[in-house]
C-alpha cells in the first residue's frame, strides 16, 4: 500500500497495484514522406505506458460500467433488429416478394445507439459518488504530462 499516492479515481482508498489502470501512449519520433509525390509516408514512434493509480473498489466500478455498456448495445441492437423487421413485415417495403433489410439495419444500429446510451446514464446514476469515470484516466497529472510533451494517447499514430 502507497499512501502517498492514493487512488486516481475516488482520492480516497490507497491504490492497489494490481488495480492500476495502464494508458497507453505513444510519441511520434519521426515521419518519412515518400520523396515520389506519394501520400505514403513512414511513421516511427516509440510507445510508452502510464500507470494511473486505481484502488480495487474503483476497478470494480469501471468494470461494471463498461459491462453494462456492452450489454446495452447489444438488448438494444436485438429489439431495433426486431422492430426494423416488424416495421418492414407491416409496411412492406422494398420491392414485393423480396426481403428488404435496410428497416432490420438501420433499427439494430439505433437501437445499439440508444441501448448503449441509457446504459451509460445507467452506470452514471449507479456510480458511487466520488469515484471519477474510467475515462478521467487522461487527466491525471502524469498523463498530462506527458501529453504536454508531446505524447497522445492511444497504442499507435
Ligand atoms: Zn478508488
Amino acid at each position: 500500500m502507497d499512501l502517498a499516492r492514493p487512488c486516481w479515481f475516488c482520492e480516497k482508498n490507497p491504490l492497489d497495484d494490481e488495480a492500476s489502470l495502464p494508458v497507453d501512449m505513444y510519441y511520434v519520433t519521426n515521419v518519412e514522406y515518400n520523396p515520389n509525390f506519394d501520400v505514403s509516408k513512414r511513421t516511427t514512434y516509440r510507445t510508452a505506458k502510464a500507470m494511473v493509480p486505481r484502488c480495487m473498489h474503483c476497478r470494480s466500478v469501471h468494470e461494471h460500467e463498461s459491462s453494462l455498456g456492452c450489454g446495452g448495445s447489444a438488448i438494444g441492437g436485438v429489439i431495433g433488429i426486431i422492430g426494423g423487421i416488424a416495421y418492414q413485415v407491416a409496411f412492406m417495403t422494398g420491392e414485393p416478394g423480396s426481403i428488404d433489410l435496410t428497416p432490420a439495419v438501420l433499427g439494430g444500429a439505433i437501437g445499439a445507439g440508444i441501448g448503449t446510451g441509457i446504459s451509460y446514464l445507467v452506470g452514471l446514476i449507479q456510480r458511487p459518488s466520488g469515484v471519477k469515470p474510467g475515462g478521467a484516466r487522461h487527466d491525471h497529472p502524469d498523463v498530462k504530462r506527458m501529453i504536454s510533451r508531446g505524447w497522445l494517447p492511444g497504442e499507435s499514430p
